[in-house]
């Protein structure tokens, strides 16, 4: 569908004008000038002809059919000029013009009244207030950027216009070449998930490139991404919005989640490789490019110096990248190669005195290892060294199977190596840090590309005690679920819960824990009081029935003083769980992407530590395992000085219960279980204390 806006047989461009620095002059001239083969039709009333094309009154009056429309007159006048678009059956509109949505209600309405138009007549368009697009298999430049970029296989779109010239300017400069380059505007019809379709089908496209800074449908880009992104890496970059979490959050999850947390999971389960700043983006665009993958993330450095070799390892020890560790024959290889004084183990230093033969003689044969899956050709010029020869040396082992990468540090001295790379697609980057990064996006990417596809493991709750539990407390008109509903529900759906009873008096209490055994555990029984602890309403490990009397005594009176409109139904005297390991659960709801899990390690200091990760549900076991491994202090929990290492395979079987549960049930909006206490192996998990709430009305 969107063919007819990359490579039209005809093109109209409706507010063509005659003066030099006019957009309507500009889009004109880069069409005629880039060569584009088809036919052109200038629309301005006012002129017999434009930069040598004949020019017509109005689209009405050109006499062959129009694929493509492009617009650069005022935004009120597009409206009516829609009307004759859709009548002459025109395939495809740019709205270039601004005033739109950009620019306040009137414009906002305009904009809806044009895109209904098009919607009604299947007439795409894109834009409006864009820069239009460049597509060099078809030599067409339909915008009024400066210049032009060299073939190549990047397809780059951008919803900032200013941005996209940036990046324009760069690849120009750069000689990195595009396929494709989209400005989408205010996104009116076209976005980003009609682009990242599109693009995937383009074959001149390997590399799917973008900035973007809303997702329109959140749940639609995370399911087309997916897709899309096994056959095509897609790097984007996504500007921060405004964060969800600023609001007011009752639970633990919603104060620690937020628009970027969502973002960071929806890509990291659709496959999408986010740039962190444009560098990376820059960086990410030119190593993918190269459509070379490492099959895992070990890397080999040759360096012909110490200092920036032994910082290239020390880039790749904080990522996620692996020192390659070399077979016994490469070794051998290496010292027969290379003189005395030569480092062989990776980092190999080839040292300073190096020519070109020696550098490409290291780099060949550490390429040779079954152990390395990509290089890293590190270089600093020297008085001995000739950087064009051993640029050339690097570029030409390209086309062994195994990626390689280059950091050639330095200015003027080491230009010419680098161009030498650049005419053979070996990426440079000025730092080895940067190499690194690059390279563990790359392994990161191959590895997406061989996983399994995703398969959500259904689980059979209990929907019926889940319906019951809701619809009380809708009749009751409260959002937050009681404690014993907010257990009945978590139970439905396969949580362990400690024995429980609710005792309304001091005396109930009492025999409710000789009833237990001691020792107990005592919290104070309010819908009101979310966080318990807060106001020590929680007492663990009393041991026998005068301590829970007194426990009674003094947790209601503090609890009255401190607060006084609290409704306090008693105590709830629970069974003690030992010897576990805290953890919390939850979900809340992010706006553009629905349903959002939280894992971290729990208790009451989640909120100070913030060591939790998130996805979006319905998650699958791989994100589940990815959620639990993915926190920073995931050690603790694999069992640290001799501890046994909890069972990890719970706490993705709770995940997957509770990502069950919130997709069955949107009415629940912010869910917290916080402990639930996680055992060595053998031992189910216990869900301590839960917190859930519902949306309004429904
Ligand atoms: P709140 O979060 O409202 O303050 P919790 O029920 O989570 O109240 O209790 C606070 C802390 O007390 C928990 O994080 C846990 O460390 C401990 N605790 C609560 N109940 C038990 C229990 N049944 N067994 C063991 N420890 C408990
Ligand atoms: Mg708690």
């Amino acid at each position: 569908m969107l063919s007819q806006l990359f490579n039209p047989r005809s093109i109209a461009i409706i507010g063509a004008s005659r003066e030099e620095g006019k957009v309507g002059h500009a889009v004109l001239r880069n069409i005629l000038q880039y060569g584009y083969k088809g036919t052109v039709y200038p629309v301005n009333p006012k002129a017999d002809e434009i930069l040598g094309v004949r020019c017509f009154p109005s689209l009405r009056d050109v006499p062959g059919p129009v694929a493509l429309a492009i617009f650069v007159v005022p935004a009120a006048v597009i409206g009516p000029l829609m009307d004759q678009c859709i009548e002459k059956g025109v395939a495809a509109v740019i709205i270039i013009s601004a005033g739109f949505k950009e620019s306040g209600r009137e414009g906002a309405r305009l904009e809806r009244e044009i895109r209904d138009k098009a919607r009604s007549a299947g007439t795409r368009m894109l834009g409006p207030n864009c820069l239009g697009l460049i597509d060099t298999s078809s030599h067409l430049n339909a915008s009024f950027a400066r210049g032009m970029p060299e073939p190549g296989n990047i397809g780059f779109f951008s919803q900032s216009g200013a941005l996209g010239t940036a990046i324009l300017d760069w690849a120009i400069g750069e000689k990195i070449g595009f396929s494709k380059f989209v400005s989408l505007g205010n996104k009116a019809d076209i976005d980003e998930v009609d682009l990242l379709q599109f693009m995937s089908k383009d074959s001149h496209t390997n590399v799917i490139l973008g900035y973007i800074e809303g997702i329109r449908d959140g749940r639609e880009f995370m399911r087309v991404a997916s897709d899309v992104s096994k056959k095509k890496p897609v790097v984007l970059i996504k500007s921060g919005g405004t964060e969800a979490g600023a609001r007011a959050a009752s639970s633990h999850t919603g104060a620690l989640a937020g628009s970027d947390k969502a973002i960071e999971a929806a890509f990291a389960q659709s496959g999408i490789i986010r740039a962190r700043t444009l560098e990376e983006l820059f960086d990410l665009a030119t190593a993918f490019a190269t459509g070379r993958f490492p099959k895992g993330p070990n890397l080999a450095i040759v360096t012909n110096a110490g200092g920036p070799g032994i910082i290239a390892a020390d880039a790749v020890e904080r990522s996620q990248v692996r020192m390659a560790s070399f077979a016994k024959s490469t070794i051998d290889e290496l010292r027969s190669n290379l003189p005395a004084a030569a480092a062989l183990y990776n980092p190999v230093d080839v040292i300073g005195d190096a020519d070109a033969q020696r550098y490409r003689k290291g780099l060949e044969i550490v390429l040779r290892d079954p152990n390395v899956d990509g290089v890293m050709a590190v270089f600093t010029p020297q008085a001995m060294s000739d950087p064009e020869e051993t640029g050339r040396a690097v570029a030409s082992l390209v086309d062994s199977n195994k990626p390689i990468i280059a950091s050639f540090i330095g200015g003027p001295a080491v230009k010419s190596g680098i161009d030498a790379m650049k005419a053979a697609n070996v990426p440079n980057y000025p730092y080895p840090e940067r190499a690194v990064v690059a390279f563990d996006a790359l392994a990161k990417y191959q590895q997406w590309r061989d996983s399994p596809p995703k398969k959500i493991q259904p689980f059979e709750g209990n929907k019926q005690i889940v319906k019951e539990a809701i619809a009380r407390a809708r009749q009751e008109g409260r959002r937050a679920l009681g404690e014993s509903d907010t257990r009945e529900i978590i139970r439905a759906y396969g949580f362990q819960i400690p024995k429980s009873i609710l005792a309304p008096t001091a005396a109930d209490a009492a025999a409710a824990a000789e009833k237990m055994g001691f020792p107990v555990v005592m919290k104070i029984a309010s819908p009101d009081i979310l966080h318990k602890s807060d106001i020590g309403g929680v007492r663990v490990g009393l041991k026998n029935a005068q301590e829970v009397e007194s426990a009674v005594h003094e947790m209601t009176s503090r609890a009255k003083r401190l607060m006084p409109d609290a409704r306090i139904m008693g105590v709830l005297v629970q069974e003690m769980v030992t010897g576990g390991k805290e953890v919390i659960l939850g979900m809340t709801k992010d706006p553009q992407f629905g349903p959002m899990l939280m894992f971290g390690l729990g208790g009451i200091y989640v909120e100070v530590l913030k060591d939790v990760t998130f996805r979006i549900a319905p998650v699958t076991r791989e994100d589940a395992h990815e959620m639990v491994t993915g926190i920073r202090s995931y050690a603790l929990l694999s069992g640290v000085r001799g501890e046994q290492p909890v069972d990890v395979h719970a706490i993705e079987d709770s995940l997957l219960h509770l990502s069950q549960l919130v997709t069955d049930f949107p009415e629940i909006v912010e869910l917290d279980i916080n402990p639930l206490a996680v055992f060595p192996r053998g031992r189910e998990a216990v869900a301590i204390d839960a917190r859930l709430t519902i949306g309004e009305g429904g």
